[in-house]
């Protein structure tokens, strides 16, 4: 789950690594009290969306001007910002972060993430703040520090000082090494309580009166984890989340929307994968990822079903089940009950194997639904697309 900028910042307060004074604002007039009351030399209106790249989208204004910033609020609420990460549809703003403006000497890169090679969590960090990091290890690798930290001794001083040391902190700013260092430990503190999968903080600055701020925050949780913080899940902003995988996390499903038009329903990941590829291969896109659990039951199908049939892309549907701990005839009854409930008018390929498969497909036969019933996954696959057509190249420039 990811959150906000402006929460990301409250969450750093709590944990002690230093912010700019702000506040979430959703109106212009709201906007005019706050910037009244934080009467600052400089303020900054940032746009509050999911994506990164607002500060080249115009998504953050600068004023020295106190009269400018319900104007600057009214600008960019309401408007869609695209960015190089929300594609081309954009997103819209529907809150703001208004905070002081920091003076900026230095502008720094500091990431706390989970390394997948050693499992340990891993602080990334770089001289060369602003920039994306992923361009900053492309073009300059030699910027990009790394230090590991060992878990099972958690945070310890000498990996503050070597990545304060490889900042060249000391040439830089030396008053700023203690701060910065404690910050580290903060940030490492935060980043186990809260079971975060990532935090970055870009650009970490140090300021013209010599304190070291963060002035982008970006946090992500592990989603496994999220029933141990209420806190955290009080964050979640349902208007940046996809409404089909909302539904979808809401019955337990693994659902991940694509723009193909066969809409898929497979039990297990991998087979989900599998599906996937089998439909390229037979020369269409799927419309979506959808693994319905090793353990799907009727009520999960049916739940998947009317995922699938809100897709307005769906021109079809592919049922993809191995019965191992599932029981096939399960997943007819899943089948049969969502077509009561929902009108399908689109053709249905249903294919069974494993436990129970024989009556599962006795069963799907002698429903009177309008479904076909597949052994095999290559002529399953065929016979979807055969009903949808090839639409391979459409959806692919869609
Ligand atoms: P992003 O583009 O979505 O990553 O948004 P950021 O929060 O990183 O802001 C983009 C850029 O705006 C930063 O890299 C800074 O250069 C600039 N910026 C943000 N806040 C301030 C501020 O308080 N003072 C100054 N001078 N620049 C700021
Ligand atoms: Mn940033």
């Amino acid at each position: 789950m990811n959150i906000h900028e402006f929460q990301a910042k409250q969450l750093f307060a709590q944990f002690g690594v230093p912010v700019p004074n702000g506040k979430e604002i959703k109106t212009p007039l709201a906007a005019e009290k706050w910037a009244e009351k934080l009467n600052a030399p400089v303020y900054v209106v940032k746009a509050q969306i999911h994506a990164g790249g607002r500060g080249k989208a115009g998504g953050v204004k600068i004023t020295k001007n106190r009269a400018e910033v319900p104007g600057l609020a009214r600008e960019l609420l309401g408007k869609t910002l695209v960015t190089h990460q929300t594609g081309p549809k954009g997103r819209k703003v529907r809150r703001l972060l208004i905070e002081e403006g920091a003076g900026i000497a230095k502008e720094l890169y500091l990431s706390l993430l989970v390394d997948r090679d050693s499992g340990w969590p891993l602080f990334i960090a770089s001289t060369e703040g602003g920039m994306e990091i992923e361009e900053i290890a492309a073009h300059q690798p030699e910027k990009v520090l790394r230090e590991p930290i060992d878990p099972a001794v958690g945070f310890q001083g000498y990996n503050g000082r070597n990545l304060a040391f490889g900042l060249g902190l000391p040439g830089l700013e030396p008053t700023i090494m203690g701060p910065f260092i404690t910050m580290l430990g903060n940030l490492y503190r935060l980043f186990m309580e809260k079971h975060a999968s990532m935090v970055e903080i870009n650009p970490l600055v140090i300021t013209t009166d010599k304190r070291l701020v963060a002035l982008d925050g970006k946090v992500s949780f592990d989603d496994n984890a999220l029933f141990k913080h209420a806190d955290v899940q009080a964050m979640r902003d349902l208007h940046e989340e996809e409404p089909l995988e909302i539904e979808a996390t809401t019955n337990n499903l693994n659902y991940v929307k694509l723009d193909g038009n066969i809409g898929c329903m497979v039990n297990g990941a991998g087979l989900a994968m599998a599906t996937m590829d089998v439909i390229k291969l037979a020369g269409s896109e799927p419309a979506n990822f959808l693994d319905v659990g090793g353990g799907a039951t009727k009520e999960t199908v049916a739940a998947g079903f009317r995922i699938l049939l809100k897709d307005r892309n769906v021109k079809g549907i592919f049922i993809n089940i191995f019965g191992g701990i599932v029981r096939c005839e399960r997943i007819a009854h899943g089948v049969i009950d969502a077509a009561k409930e929902v009108d399908i008018k689109l053709p249905v390929v249903v294919r069974l194997q494993g436990t129970n498969a024989e009556e599962g497909r006795k069963l799907l036969l002698e429903s009177g639904l309008k479904v076909d019933v597949a052994t095999d996954l290559w002529e399953a696959a065929q016979k979807i697309v055969a009903l949808t057509g090839k639409k391979r190249k459409k959806a692919a420039a869609a």
